[in-house]
């Protein structure tokens, strides 16, 4: 039977925002710099040819759960307009010789440090930025239609920097929705990175800006090795509005609550930002190839969750990366679950009673201690910075 949208306790509306077209990006040859054909005898060359890990199926897999299960049809897919960026938009971030480059590679090409591209992603990751841009639009409408929004879009942005595309990224899609939503809204915004991996593009956009907080959460040294370092806290004016948490490899969703309990919730509360962009990405999850945490779907929702319970602003989901055919579809659900205000879910992950058993899912001393630490080095003079006018 299709349950209702009563029976489903939507407590929110959600604009869920995605497009064909993002699944037709091909994200290039596969990873770590092996060709697919890659045989050299002399070389002790012997790479047989995968799939890359950025392709389109884990996207494919989460819309058709989140459809499968009955909850698409009560969200909201119209609302948010879907329409590639301007030059004028795509450089509110980026260099022009930048996005000339880019549109030069009419057959595809390199942005970058692994940012492959194929014929047509140029118009694809136009299309990426400017539903993000008008994801913000609707959320800050005189009289908006959604209360959030998820952007399930390709190629991913939050590695993309100023000037060159990174880690399967080639424009920024957070960083220039941020951007436009200080410049044509008037507006100061709170971001909050998730991905396993450190979100180095976003935080270049605005180390120096008083106007925009970047929270980071990902795995110590992983990609771009050496970047979200602890002692990266913005300079200038902007110097403790930017905020790194740098876990070590192997943690898991004690870790993890333990830190948005005690650095991201605080910090979102003090900057009390007009709106919350999410760089949304899975690939902390225990199955993910590319990374080396433990979280479980459930846990994505509950972070999800989180977020929203301490910032109550139009809120915006980005997502980025996650590696994990069988697990992104799960964890996508249960974040959209969590910003529809869906308390418990209909659907079962299988994974998840073995994941929670897992030895070192709950918060080890050794993990309290790095995390306390940033706490004072950074969340504390970002919190002491902008003191919350409730207390
Ligand atoms: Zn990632």
């Amino acid at each position: 039977m299709i349950p209702n949208r009563e029976d489903l306790k939507l407590k929110r509306r959600t604009a869920f925002v995605t497009d064909e077209r993002f699944f037709w990006h091909h994200a290039g040859t596969p990873v770590c710099g092996c060709d697919p054909a890659d045989l050299n005898p002399e070389t002790g060359n012997y790479f047989q040819a995968t799939k890359h890990f950025e392709n389109a199926e884990t996207k494919r897999r989460f819309r058709n759960l989140v459809d499968a299960c009955g909850l698409l049809q009560y969200l909201d897919t119209t609302t948010v307009r879907r329409r590639e960026a301007s030059d004028e938009e795509l450089t509110l971030f980026h260099t022009a010789a930048y996005v000339k480059l880019v549109e030069s590679m009419t057959s595809g090409g390199d942005a970058g440090d692994f940012a492959q591209f194929g014929r047509g992603s140029f118009n694809i990751a136009k299309l990426a930025a400017g539903s993000g841009i008008e994801a913000v639009n609707a959320l800050l409408a005189p009289s908006p239609q959604i209360d959030n929004a998820y952007v399930l879009c390709r190629p991913p942005g939050h590695h993309a920097e100023r000037d060159r595309g990174m880690g399967f990224c080639v424009f920024n899609n957070v960083a220039i929705a941020a951007k436009h939503a200080q410049q044509k809204h008037n507006k100061r915004v709170a971001i909050v990175d998730f991905d396993v991996h450190h979100g180095n593009g976003t935080q270049q956009a605005f180390y120096d800006d008083d106007q925009v907080l970047f929270i980071s959460i990902h795995e110590d040294s992983l990609y771009p090795q050496g970047s979200g370092c602890t002692d990266e806290r913005g300079e200038g004016k902007g110097i403790h509005d930017t905020i790194n948490i740098p876990l070590p490899a192997g943690s898991g969703v004690g870790a993890y609550k333990y830190s948005f309990e005690t650095i991201i919730s605080p910090a979102l509360k003090a900057f009390d930002a007009d709106l919350l962009l999410v760089s949304c990405g899975f690939d902390a999850s225990f199955s993910d190839p590319l990374g080396h945490m433990m979280l479980t779907s459930e846990c994505f929702g509950q972070m999800a969750m989180m977020l929203l319970d301490s910032v109550k602003v139009p809120s915006c989901f980005f997502h980025e990366g996650g590696y994990s055919e069988e697990l992104v579809p799960f964890c996508g659900l249960r974040v959209t679950e969590a910003l529809c205000g869906l308390e418990a879910s209909r659907v079962v992950d299988p994974g998840d009673e073995e994941a929670n058993g897992y030895g070192y899912q709950a918060l080890q001393s050794w993990q309290k201690q790095i995390i306390d630490d940033i706490y004072t080095s950074s969340a504390k003079p970002c919190i002491d910075k902008h003191p919350p006018l409730n207390l």
